[in-house]
């Protein structure tokens, strides 16, 4: 449903997307210069024209196309090109007054009718379904017949099949409308329901009745050149382009200018409309609107943050922007993260729910449905193979051989109906055949899924194996998703959140897990968590994510001993403390902000205590305030910038 109004700020953004869409524009081009030139014409005049275009000059008669004549002169020796122009203002007054009066009745009688409903919607429906039930040219025809040829009938006759179809429209719309809260809230406020209609239903309706009576200028401009071309409109001698038409089309053959320049121009004007109403339809769709907002947004803000790339490592993240075009709007999902990870090293990725960790993860696995998911700038460098541009058969290649990932919850990511020994040796067979085994056989698959299942500390593997994921605990189930991500002997290992749903116990000791399988292979490990605790336990370095963006980042020692973010500090002070016992909890205030508006500047400072006038108005860069720890707050200022 449309929902916009038409204040300055909405009408310089409607016309910015229609001058961005070159076929719009030129609808835009077109309608405007014809509409201006029919004003001009109606206030100056036929003075201004260069011939005087109803009045005959036989000794004229049927000039060829010269600079005098451009379009030639017809038989009664007038100037075509002066009675195309002098036309203008009269097929775009029959379109006008059609169309206003149409819009009108239509608009309100659908209103009325969508919004009340019962047996006033079916009588208005009825009565409307009776005028559709007719094609609306033939019965304006049969309407102009009947009244008699002249310009006022043709108008009248239009009138009269137009106004149903707007009736449609604003009842369909009507419906939608009275569905939402707001008229609720106005009805239990005591406003009157005409009030309702007036104030709430009716300025809802305005944008889809302007873009459809736009489509209809073009439409009604026809179906009158129609009705004059076979005689019913405008009558000798008032210049008409249907009644050109009609008075050339013997010279077809012979002279093809004459009826050719009069219907080029009925043509050029329709279209001009049709372009323009695609325009202004797509300018007021909710998500093509919500999309040029963003995109515009995105380019604003990639102007501000630095891409730093940082070569000969595992993982290179840089600039990386990731949105999702969703119904209620875009989500900023990731925008400008930049992050690097060594080989042998675990970096931890920490933030609340919705900071757009998880979505970092899949994103270096080429995980991210595309779309609703776009990449809108940055790079994902893994081994210095951009991740961005890979195709999916590459990337099939990567995943599960050189990236593996192991996720939060193993009861959704194992299957239920295999056992867990066909899962893990499905892992093992892609890593032999990668190492060059042509169908290596069920016994070394078998040996090499009791190896791992052993590496992991599973019991009894030859056992387990047998079993299906219902029949293990939490714990067993992660050490079997850990086994089949390490059966390929990844380069890089993704876990995502993988101890958040198992006991304390069992949660250290897969912790224990990884790190001994990190040191056995020398692995790199990608570790997300919300959990400050468990980057103390594994991390080497951290990388601090809020809102999709990267506030701080250092190594573990640097940024516990000196968490410099307020946002990390936050995070910090909310892990209880063993050893301290009088240490306070202060947990965070507020909630992460919505990641389709976030907050401007730095997104926390609605959040931080320590927000000044500048935070909310200027995006921190990340600055390198002490050996490879970086942080993005404007309290950690570089030299030359000043805080207000
Ligand atoms: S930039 Fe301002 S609002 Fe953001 S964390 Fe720093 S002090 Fe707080």
């Amino acid at each position: 449903m449309f929902n916009f109004n038409f204040d300055n700020n909405e009408i310089i953004i409607t016309l910015k997307i229609l001058i961005k869409n070159k076929l719009s524009f030129i609808g835009l081009i077109i309608t405007s210069s014809f509409i201006l030139l029919s004003l001009i014409v109606t206030i100056f005049g036929h003075s201004i024209l260069p011939y005087n275009p109803i009045k005959s000059n036989l000794s004229e008669a049927l000039l060829p196309p010269s600079w005098d004549h451009p379009f030639g002169t017809d038989d009664l020796g007038r100037d075509v090109l002066s009675r195309i122009i002098a036309a203008a203002p009269l097929d775009l007054q029959i379109a006008l007054i059609v169309v206003i009066p149409s819009t009108i009745i239509g608009t309100i009688l659908g209103a009325i009718s969508g919004y009340f409903g019962g047996k006033l919607d079916e009588f208005v429906m009825r009565i409307t379904d009776i005028f559709l039930a007719f094609p609306g040219l033939i019965l304006a025809l049969a309407v102009a017949a009947t009244l008699g040829p002249s310009i006022t009938n043709t108008m009248i006759a239009l009138m009269s099949v137009w106004w149903p179809y707007y009736t449609r429209l604003a009842r369909g719309e009507a419906l939608s409308i009275k569905e939402n809260q707001y008229i609720e809230a106005s009805r239990a406020a005591g406003l009157k329901e005409i009030s309702i209609i007036t104030r709430h239903v009716l300025p809802n309706l305005l944008v889809p009745i302007v873009v459809y009576a736009t489509f209809d200028l073009g439409r009604i401009i026809l179906a009158a050149t129609v009705l004059s071309y076979i005689g019913l409109g405008a009558q000798p001698p008032t210049p008409e382009w249907g009644r050109m038409v009609s008075e050339t089309q013997g010279h077809l053959f012979n002279r093809w200018w004459l009826p050719l320049a009069p219907a080029a121009t009925i043509l050029l004007v329709v279209l001009g409309f049709n372009l323009l109403g695609d325009g202004l339809r797509d300018a007021y769709d909710p998500k093509l609107r919500q999309l040029y907002l963003a995109k515009k947004e995105v380019e604003e803000v990639t102007q501000k943050i630095p891409v730093k790339e940082v070569k000969g490592k595992v993982l290179t993240i840089t600039g990386l922007r990731l949105i999702f075009k969703t119904p209620g709007g875009i989500i900023k999902a990731l925008d400008g993260v930049n992050l690097w990870l060594n080989k042998n090293e675990v970096l931890g990725i920490v933030g609340e729910s919705g900071a757009g960790k998880s979505v970092l993860g899949l994103s270096v696995l080429g995980l991210v449905p595309r779309p609703p998911g776009k990449y809108v700038g940055g790079s994902i460098k893994f081994q210095d193979k951009e991740i961005l541009s890979l195709t999916e058969k590459e990337l099939t290649n990567i995943r599960g051989t050189k990236v593996s990932i192991i996720f939060q919850d193993p009861s959704t990511a194992l299957n239920p109906v295999l056992t867990v020994g066909d899962q893990v040796a499905e892992a093992i067979k892609v890593r032999l055949e990668r190492e060059g085994l042509k169908r290596p056989s069920k016994d070394i698959i078998k040996k090499e899924t009791i190896k791992i299942l052993n590496e992991v500390k599973l019991p009894a593997p030859e056992m387990i194996m047998k079993m299906y994921p219902h029949e293990l605990s939490g714990g067993m189930k992660q050490r079997i998703m850990l086994s089949i991500a390490l059966a390929t002997r990844p380069v890089l290992l993704i876990a995502d959140e993988p101890t958040t749903a198992l006991d304390v116990t069992t949660q250290a000791q897969i912790l224990q897990l990884i790190i001994d399988m990190m040191r056995k292979r020398g692995m790199s490990i990608l570790y997300i968590t919300h959990d400050f605790s468990i980057i103390a336990e594994i991390a080497d370095r951290v990388v601090v994510m809020y809102a999709g963006q990267v506030v701080e980042s250092g190594p573990v020692r640097s940024i516990f001993k000196n968490p410099l973010h307020p946002y990390t500090q936050g995070l910090l002070n909310s892990i209880p403390s063993l050893t301290k016992i009088k240490k306070e909890i202060t947990p965070l205030i507020g909630f992460p902000p919505s990641p389709i508006n976030p907050p401007s500047g730095c997104r926390f400072h609605p959040r931080c205590p320590y927000a000044m006038t500048k935070c909310s108005k200027i995006i921190p860069e990340l600055n390198e305030i002490e050996k490879e720890h970086w942080v993005a707050c404007h309290l950690y200022f570089k030299e030359g910038d000043s805080i207000e």
